[in-house]
């Protein structure tokens, strides 16, 4: 069985200090599902000071790191920075990150390669826009993205990486996707999986759902058979969180 996975990403909120170790401190005080694995990704100048924190059953992620193992690459940041600060997780080809600042699927991949090669585990973003899901594009977007990842990693990578499957169009957008249509694109995903790396790499990959995710929708979205957990913005800022988090009790 795979383990239930849910993930906060801040984005490039709050804008102090004080305020992302108020978000730590909630989750330190609430109750909080033992059997779902909770990662928080605030922005990066925030790591090492949560490191201290937060409890140690949340873990946490940067929501960007680079291609190079290091060097020249003013306001970068390395795989190995990350492991050195305590940090396990990496969130990568976030929409936001394909969007403005051009990352393609290449890209991607290779960062995930270097990323792995750390020892960080991956959150791989993938999605389409509602232009491509309109087009009936939907699962030929999500495999070309993951068909980069593919083409670099070996299938016992794919135990260190999650994949969190994005809609562009529900990003912030306050339209969640149906759980008829995250179950079936995440059923697709699944299968694009099977036949591209193997059954087994298939059936214990986790492939989380992201895209204005709420304590209304997470619980119905949470029975889908293929839908492993969630990535959540904006809702990961605020109390109902912990929802969330504890929407498979
Ligand atoms: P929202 O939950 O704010 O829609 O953002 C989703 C997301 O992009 C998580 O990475």
């Amino acid at each position: 069985a795979r383990q239930f996975f849910v993930g906060g990403n801040f984005k490039m909120n709050p804008n102090t200090k004080e305020q992302s170790l108020a978000l730590a401190a909630a989750l330190n005080d609430a109750q909080l599902d033992p059997a779902t694995e909770v990662v928080i990704a605030p922005p990066s100048l925030y790591l090492l000071p949560l490191k201290e924190k937060l409890r140690k059953d949340v873990q946490l992620a940067a929501q960007n790191a680079y291609f190079k193992v290091s060097g020249a690459f003013t306001g970068e940041i390395s795989p190995a920075q990350l492991v050195d600060a305590g940090v396990p997780y990496v969130i990568l080809g976030h929409s936001e990150r394909r969007t403005l600042f051009h990352e393609t699927s290449e890209i991607v991949a290779q960062k995930t390669r270097v990323a792995l090669d750390a020892s960080l585990n991956v959150i791989l973003c993938i999605g389409e826009t509602l232009e491509q899901r309109e087009g009936g594009k939907t699962s030929e977007v999500c495999e070309a993205q993951l068909k980069a990842a593919v083409a670099v990693l070996k299938p016992e990578d794919w135990s260190k990486i999650v994949v969190a499957y994005e809609p562009v169009w529900a990003i912030g957008t306050g339209k969640v996707a149906t759980s008829a249509q995250a179950q079936e694109t995440h059923a697709d995903i699944r299968s694009f999986l099977s036949k591209a790396i193997s059954p087994a790499v298939a059936a214990a990959t986790r492939i989380i759902y992201g895209g204005s995710v709420t304590a209304a929708n997470c619980k119905e979205l949470s029975t889908q058979p293929d839908v492993d957990g969630f990535l959540v913005g904006g809702a990961s800022l605020k109390p109902e969180f912990v929802n969330i988090i504890n929407a498979k009790k």
